[in-house]
Order: structure tokens, then C-alpha cells, then sequence
């Protein structure tokens, strides 16, 4: 098994969205009425598994047209709090293309959660074999702010209810092949049903951490991310995550936004 951590490109975010703060602002993560000395640029994640079954993508990242007109693709509202950056060749579908993969050849999207960044690239892949997320995150996605729903329009995604497992902060998730291969691990908090990833590298664990921390700096010192719907189910994530990646079987935790985690492949 293959994992290539793709960065397609990046977004502006008010440090407040990354690490919680503590602030006589009322939500300093909006980034509103804080100063640029606030604002810092995070990469954008994405993952390409090349599996036994075939080609696994994890979140789907920027769409071109955050190049073209993100005030449009995003509304002014999101635009208001975060800016996207997508520079030529860097969106998921432009940098597949490059290995030679076209959307069509991808046998199952993972839809770790569904805020913009990891779902704005999802028109790109409507005619993947299966696109897949967690049930708790589509229904509170369609009935939620903070989502952009023109995302997902007319796109068939299938969910799963996260059932028993033998990992997690809550031993919920699915065992994606039935073989221990790849477990979508419920880790909520920071979205109803976010998921993380654990991948089988041979004898070692890869662990996709999602948005459970923006970095590593987040389970080393135990910070939440800015937006959370549920704290303490948002710190359990964060401490079993913390947990996992001291492991000796874990070869890396990666979380989404860190910018020290380098697009690189991993055998
Ligand atoms: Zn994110």
C-alpha cells in the first residue's frame, strides 16, 4: 500500500480557527475585527491511498474555481472568515491528472468531513466509483451552518453509521474492507462526524488525523480547534489521537493543516 500526502493548496485563517483561544472577543475565529498579525496561511490536505481494490482519495481540497471566483464557490459569508489560494496544477484533479489518473479511475472518495476545504474539489469527482461519508455528519451538514451545501448538489454520496470498533475515542467507526486494512475511526468534535483515518502500512499504523488538531502542536499541547460543535467530545477525540501517535506501531500522525507535514509518499 501507497499513501501520497498531496497539498492542494492553501488557506487563510484567523490563528483563532487553528488553536482555540480564550477572548472577550465572541468568536475570534471568524478572524472579524482582528488584525492581519492574527492571520496565518495552513496548507490544504489531501490523500491518494493506492489500495489492493484501487485508488482511495481522502478529501477532495480546493476546486479550481477558488482560482477563478471564490467569493461565488465559497459566498461571502465563509469568504468573510477564510481566503483560499489554489495555484496552477495544484488542484487534487490537476495533480491526478499529471500521475495519470483520471476522476473515473478512483474506486471510493472518503469524505472525512464535509466543512468547504475538504469537500469544495467534490464536483471534480462525481464519477467515482463510491464517495463515502459518515451518516451523523451528512445529516448535521444538511441541517447546519457552517456548511456549503452547493458542494455536494447532485452528487451520490453514501454514509455509514460509525458501528463498533476496536479503535477510537469512542471504539466507533467502520472497518472500511472488513480486513483491518483501513478503519474510518469516528472522532467528533470539531464536526458532528468527522472521521480520521487509520491506514495499515505493513506492520505500522498511518493515522490521518483530519481536523481532530490543525497540528502536531495540537495533541502535544493539548489545544482544540477554533470551531467546535461539541468540546468535550472534540477533546476526547484529541486525546485518543494524542494517545495513538505515541504508539511505537505509529509510524506518523498527520493532521490536514500542518504546515510541517511535507507532500510526500509513504510505502
Ligand atoms: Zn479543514
Amino acid at each position: 500500500m501507497k499513501v501520497h500526502i498531496l497539498h492542494t493548496g492553501r488557506v487563510r485563517i484567523d490563528q483563532a480557527l487553528a488553536y482555540k483561544e480564550k477572548s472577550i472577543h465572541p468568536a475570534p475565529y471568524t478572524g472579524w475585527f482582528r488584525g492581519n498579525e492574527k492571520k496565518m496561511w495552513v496548507p490544504v490536505s489531501s490523500y491518494l491511498i493506492e489500495h489492493p481494490t484501487g485508488y482511495i482519495l481522502i478529501d477532495t481540497g480546493w476546486h479550481e474555481q477558488i482560482r477563478e471566483n471564490q467569493k461565488k464557490h465559497l459566498g461571502r459569508f465563509s469568504n468573510s472568515m477564510y481566503t483560499g489560494d489554489l495555484p496552477n496544477g495544484q488542484s487534487v484533479l490537476e495533480q491526478l491528472r499529471s500521475k495519470g489518473i483520471q476522476s473515473h479511475d478512483i474506486s471510493l472518495v472518503l469524505l472525512t468531513h464535509l466543512h468547504s476545504d475538504h469537500v469544495s474539489g467534490l464536483q471534480n469527482f462525481k464519477d467515482a466509483k463510491r464517495i463515502l461519508t459518515s451518516d451523523i455528519e451528512w445529516k448535521a451538514a444538511n441541517r447546519k451552518m457552517g456548511y456549503i451545501k452547493s458542494m455536494w448538489e447532485g452528487i451520490p454520496i453514501e454514509t455509514f453509521i460509525p458501528s463498533a470498533i476496536p479503535h477510537g475515542p469512542f471504539k466507533l467507526g467502520l472497518d472500511l474492507f472488513g480486513d483491518g486494512s483501513i478503519y474510518l475511526v469516528h472522532t467528533p468534535g470539531h464536526s458532528a462526524g468527522m472521521f480520521s483515518v487509520m491506514v495499515k502500512m505493513k506492520e505500522d499504523w498511518l493515522l490521518l488525523a483530519s481536523d481532530v488538531g490543525y497540528s502536531k502542536k495540537s495533541w502535544q499541547k493539548m489545544i482544540l480547534p477554533g470551531v467546535t460543535v461539541n468540546k468535550s467530545d472534540a477533546e476526547k477525540s484529541l486525546q485518543w489521537v494524542r494517545d495513538f501517535s505515541k504508539r511505537k506501531d505509529c509510524i506518523l500522525t498527520a493532521a490536514n493543516h500542518d504546515p510541517l507535514i511535507r507532500p510526500q509518499t509513504i510505502f
